[in-house]
């Protein structure tokens, strides 16, 4: 019976690829005990994604049963602190913690990166070189490229020069996309078009712009006119949390707006 019962559970998930999102920080760079830095892992049927590492990511990610050994492509979006900083603690981990990384890791960013992480090196030295597996530095500079059983799209976003928003094409035809640190920007709503969701970033409630980032009503302008199904809110500094920004955001918006909170799972 109970074989019987768990041969139609694996029947039902291989029907259903895989296809998730965890908000490993819904924050900022603003220490919070409910928010903590930017980190995002995209799961799919054969790759596991880390979409920035703000500090304290890679603790995180243990609440999510997700280690430094099941990441397969690390991607940065800008190299603002609260977005890299724990890049150096995951490549330690992947030289130094009792099981050391044997897989390939890609770890890819916008134009410039690559300076970026030699500047890394000439602080930290070999204490970051791999030893058991082959790391790959790249800057992203195509608009399109494949990753396993994804593909993935960049877009220059309205924050730092080498910011980039990504779209990630799922093999079933799912996607999503995620901004990064942006202001309102035409690249963010092409990126998003269509998407099954959309990850905004939603640093500041209504009255409180600053320049380089989105507000509730320009995130639901970016939803709106991307066509996206579904919403989510991040990268929330603390002032977010005294105010309704879903109920800002729905003023333009009228689909589904989620509002991020640590270790919340979405399937896409
Ligand atoms: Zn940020
Ligand atoms: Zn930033």
């Amino acid at each position: 019976m109970v074989t019987w019962i768990n041969s139609i559970l694996f029947d039902l998930r291989r029907n259903q690829a895989l296809a998730e999102v965890v908000v490993i920080g819904s924050g900022t760079g603003a220490p919070s005990l409910r928010r903590g830095s930017p980190g995002l892992v995209i799961l799919s049927e054969n790759s596991t994604l880390l979409v920035d590492s703000g500090s304290g990511a890679l603790r995180k990610m243990l609440e999510a049963e997700i280690t430094y050994l099941d990441i397969d492509l690390l991607l940065y979006t800008h190299t603002h602190p609260d977005h890299v900083s724990d890049l150096v603690p995951f490549l330690f981990a992947c030289k130094y913690a009792e099981k050391p990384r044997q897989e390939d890791l890609l770890c890819a960013g916008g134009p410039g990166f690559k300076d970026f992480f030699e500047k890394l090196k000439n602080v930290f030295g070999t204490w970051i070189e791999p030893r058991s597996y082959r790391l790959t530095i790249q800057e992203i500079l195509q608009p399109h490229f494949l990753f396993r059983d994804l593909k993935i799209s960049a877009k220059p976003m309205s924050h730092l020069r080498e910011s980039l928003g990504y779209r990630v094409e799922f093999e079933d035809g799912k996607s999503l996309a995620v901004s990064g640190d942006t202001d309102y920007c035409k690249n963010l709503v092409d990126l998003a078009s269509g998407a099954d969701l959309l990850i905004l970033e939603c640093s500041f409630p209504e009255g409180m712009k600053v320049e380089g980032h989105l507000t509730p009503a320009l995130a639901g302008k970016i939803a709106l006119e991307s066509r996206c199904k579904r919403l989510l809110l991040t990268h929330l500094y603390p002032v977010c949390d005294q105010v309704d920004v879903v109920q800002q955001c729905s003023q333009i918006f009228k689909g589904e707006i989620i509002l991020a909170e640590d270790l919340m799972r979405i399937k896409i």
